[in-house]
């Protein structure tokens, strides 16, 4: 029997803020489950909280982690928080983030991140489609994910984001971003699915490689966190006595990766961010999952660009 510890585990960005490596996660919640997650997860010691524009849950999010400075006297300062560009929004992330913060009630987000690298026609909604009912994308010549990278740069000395970053990229886009001479800032992180199933090892090595810092998202499998029935995660759980979402976030943790798992549960919130520490033999049976199975629960369809239909990331772009 293992008793896990709570995480005070910090990476170094390289702009030289420190991130906590357990954020709360907080996709699908609505404003109350929001407003609480967030407040149970400050209370019980988290201060990484990570946000979007399209959740539609900034205001919350933001009420939470306002309400939470006021009654415990611990500064903004102490607090990562982050907050992604939306898709539909691209042209101009000074107003959009400008528009995060006013509902987060924030002067700055500690990183803001491109949420995807494909920028979708503005308003008509956070979901635009086409009369066939495909997404109204901007093609790449018109307006590409290197452009809108370009445009956040900005915002860094305006002092509203104090990093920026990306998220569902592959190796070839970010390879693409940073050869544009444009491109001055390097993305401080990168936000993408990794898990058991999908642990993305060449792209956590090619970012290491690059002083970039990579966040797992969905690290449970996302809706019905189906990753906890894997049996050798739960085996491991059995071997310490800690549950099977301890086991993956620790691997998580010990990979060198953010790691943020969403839970709108007070008590699921606090296990999250408690860990072990993981022996060689573990962290080899938890990298083997992928050889018997491999995949990837978030794929909507505008990823098309970046997936196979497979689920699995396009070589090339
Ligand atoms: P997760 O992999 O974190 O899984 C969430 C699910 O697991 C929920 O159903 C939750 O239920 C359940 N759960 C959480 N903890 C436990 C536990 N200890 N035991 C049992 N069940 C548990 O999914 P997400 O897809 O939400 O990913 C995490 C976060 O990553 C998001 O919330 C968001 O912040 C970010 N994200 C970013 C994306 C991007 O494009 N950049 C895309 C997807 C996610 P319950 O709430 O009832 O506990």
């Amino acid at each position: 029997m293992v008793t896990p510890k709570s995480s005070i585990k910090t990476l170094k960005l390289n702009t030289g803020a420190l991130i906590p490596q357990v954020g709360l996660g907080t996709w699908r919640s609505s404003e109350e489950e929001g407003y609480n997650a967030v407040l149970a997860a400050l209370k019980d010691g988290y201060r990484h909280i990570d946000t979007a524009r399209c959740y539609g849950n900034e205001e919350p999010v933001g009420r939470a982690i306002n309400d939470f400075m006021k009654q415990s006297g611990v500064q903004r300062s102490d607090l990562f928080v982050t907050t992604k560009l939306w898709c539909t929004e691209f042209k101009d992330p000074k107003a959009a983030l400008e528009r995060s913060l006013k509902r987060l009630h924030l002067d700055y987000v500690d990183l803001l991140l491109m949420h995807w690298p494909l920028a979708m026609k503005s308003g008509e909604g956070l979901f635009p489609r086409n009369a066939d009912g495909s997404r109204k994308l901007l093609p790449f010549e018109e307006w590409s994910y290197i452009d809108t990278y370009k445009a956040m740069q900005p915002l860094i000395d305006l002092n509203l984001a104090k990093a920026i970053g990306i998220s569902n990229y592959n190796i070839p886009k970010i390879q693409a971003l940073l050869a544009d001479k444009g491109v001055t800032v390097k993305p401080a992180c990168l936000q993408v699915e990794l898990h058991p199933y999908l642990p993305q090892q060449e792209l956590v090595d090619f970012c290491k490689a690059h002083d970039i810092v990579v966040e797992a998202y969905s690290p449970l499998g996302s809706s019905g966190a189906p990753l906890l029935k894997e049996k050798v995660i739960n085996e491991i759980g059995e071997k310490y006595g800690v549950s099977a979402a301890t086991v993956i976030i620790s691997w998580a943790v010990a990979r060198g990766t953010v790691v943020l798992p969403k839970s709108i549960n007070p008590v699921r919130v606090s296990s999250n961010r408690k860990i072990i520490p993981l022996s060689e033999a573990d962290m080899d049976a938890i990298n083997g999952i992928q050889k018997t199975t491999s995949r990837r629960f978030v794929c909507p369809d505008w990823g098309i660009d970046i997936f196979n239909s497979d689920g699995h990331f396009k070589p090339m772009n």
